[in-house]
């Protein structure tokens, strides 16, 4: 391009000047008044274009009236050649464009196949892979593919903090616990001892710490005297109360814990109370072997009648049956709490509604206190009204049985310790019982740490 600057005493004459010297072809780039006259700038392109100078030319100008550009000529070479020059790179960039679209496009389409080679990575895109083949090819190299393929990666993350942040909080847990129990041996070294005793003693945590605490309000000789009667406050007795009221009562629990040697001593002893023919006994189990002789030997023995009930159906119309009856009480079968035959007959005796049952659970002092959890746990799911627990006389230590029955919630109805029917069962005295399961405090075998702690005029000596 050459660019040429005129000066003339007015515009005619400066385009004059610019025709003559530069030819039809020319532009005017700027014009401006100076003094005496005008000066204008107008080139001509005959090379080839330079963006830069172009860009020069075009930079704001006070006076620049490039609206008012004009063509020398009858046509506009130089329009027409900016429009080369604009249209060319514009050309070549959509191709260059296009072409890196296309080469980025390859490469995402590799890295996916890339990503399917490795066994390890195909387990992880397994879930993903099915949709990414049916979707367009395209489809994949979009950000929802990377999306698609970020949370196989991210959820590996993820699961990896969450066991990091796990194991770090078992730890600070160890560690806290460890440095509150540093914490407790410094500052209350009595309750702290106690603590140790009642967790060995297989009393729960929760239980343990609860009868700690109270060497906070007492000396020690107080809270040796204190303990068995705030464990004795802590279990809910509700004393005879199936003699007392009467009505239709479902002995439910694991099988084995003495639910039919049981209801046979409850009956029993509700006939000595209001007669024989006031009672009546019921069996739902048709299971096990045996299960109907062995409630039929009872009743025949106490002169009271025994039923088979196979259906809820049929034992609606057995205790319509025996309406008259005071007392009916009825034995279940006892599967094992994870069998789903027991679930449907739970379910089956709570949807009942119209039949007023009322259910205890028979819990076994020789099981062991997590078997006696899950067992409150599976068999709470039909209202339960109370408890009766047997084998005391088989049982090493009742701490474990009473921990599930405070935390539960449980009312403590009997207990039983023996096979005699009915002389082995009693109605529940909860402060014999605490003293019972504080009993194993005394053992030497509970007393083996900071012996120098616990002296002997602290020693547990409950009777
Ligand atoms: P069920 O399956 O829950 O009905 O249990 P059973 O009533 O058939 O009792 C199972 C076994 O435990 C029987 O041999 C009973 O004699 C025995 N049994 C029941 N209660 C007691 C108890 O308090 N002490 C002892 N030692 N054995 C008991």
């Amino acid at each position: 391009m050459k660019i040429k600057r005129f000066f003339a005493k007015d515009m005619r004459a400066a385009l004059a000047q610019v025709k003559e010297t530069l030819g039809a072809d020319a532009v005017i780039m700027s014009n401006k008044k100076v003094t005496g006259g005008i000066e204008i700038v107008a080139a001509v392109d005959y090379d080839e274009p330079k963006p830069s100078i172009e860009a020069k030319v075009a930079a704001p100008n006070p006076f620049d009236i490039s609206d008012d550009k004009v063509s020398l000529g009858g046509r506009a070479p130089v329009r027409t050649n900016r429009q080369k020059v604009n249209e060319a790179p514009a050309d070549s960039l959509q191709a260059l464009l296009e072409r890196q679209q296309s080469r980025m496009n390859q490469q995402m389409g590799q890295a996916v196949e890339a990503d399917d080679m490795p066994a390890w990575a195909r387990g992880l895109e397994a879930p993903v892979a099915p949709k990414m083949k049916d979707a367009p090819r395209q489809a994949t190299f979009t950000p929802d593919a990377e999306k698609n393929r970020a949370p196989g990666r991210q959820q590996i993350e993820l699961d990896a903090m969450k066991e990091e942040l796990a194991s770090l909080r078992n730890l600070l847990t160890h560690q806290v616990s460890s440095l509150m129990m540093e914490q407790k041996n410094r500052t209350d070294p009595v309750g702290a001892m106690l603590e140790t005793r009642l967790l060995e003693a297989e009393f729960s945590p929760a239980v343990a710490a609860k009868l700690a605490g109270l060497s906070q309000h007492y000396s020690p000789a107080e809270l040796v005297k204190a303990l068995p009667q705030s464990l004795a406050n802590m279990l809910d007795n509700q004393g005879d109360d199936i003699v007392r009221r009467g009505g239709v009562v479902a002995f439910v629990g694991p099988t084995g814990v003495g639910k039919t040697t049981s209801i046979a001593k409850i009956a029993a002893r509700f006939a000595a109370h209001h007669g024989a023919d006031q009672v009546a006994l019921i069996t739902t189990d048709h299971y096990r072997i045996g299960a109907f002789e062995q409630l039929a030997t009872y009743g025949k023995i106490m002169g009271c009648p025994v039923k088979q009930a196979h259906d809820l159906n049929e034992l609606q119309q057995i205790l319509y049956q025996l309406r008259n009856r005071k007392l009916v009480l009825i034995d279940t079968a006892g599967m094992g709490q994870r069998d789903m035959r027991l679930v449907e007959q739970l379910d089956n005796l709570t949807a009942n509604s119209a039949l007023p049952i009322r259910s205890y659970l028979v819990l076994s002092a020789t099981s062991q206190r997590r078997v006696l959890q899950d067992a409150v746990k599976h068999f709470q799911r039909i209202p339960l009204s109370g408890a009766v627990l047997t084998k005391l006389d088989e049982s090493v230590s009742l701490a474990g049985a009473l921990s599930v029955l405070i935390q539960s919630g449980l009312p403590l109805s009997y207990v039983t310790d023996g096979q005699r029917v009915p002389e082995d069962m009693k109605v529940a005295d909860t402060l014999a019982l605490a003293r019972q399961a504080l009993d194993a405090l005394n053992e030497p075998e509970y007393q083996g740490i900071n012996n120098n702690m616990w002296s002997e005029s602290t020693t547990f000596a409950f009777e």
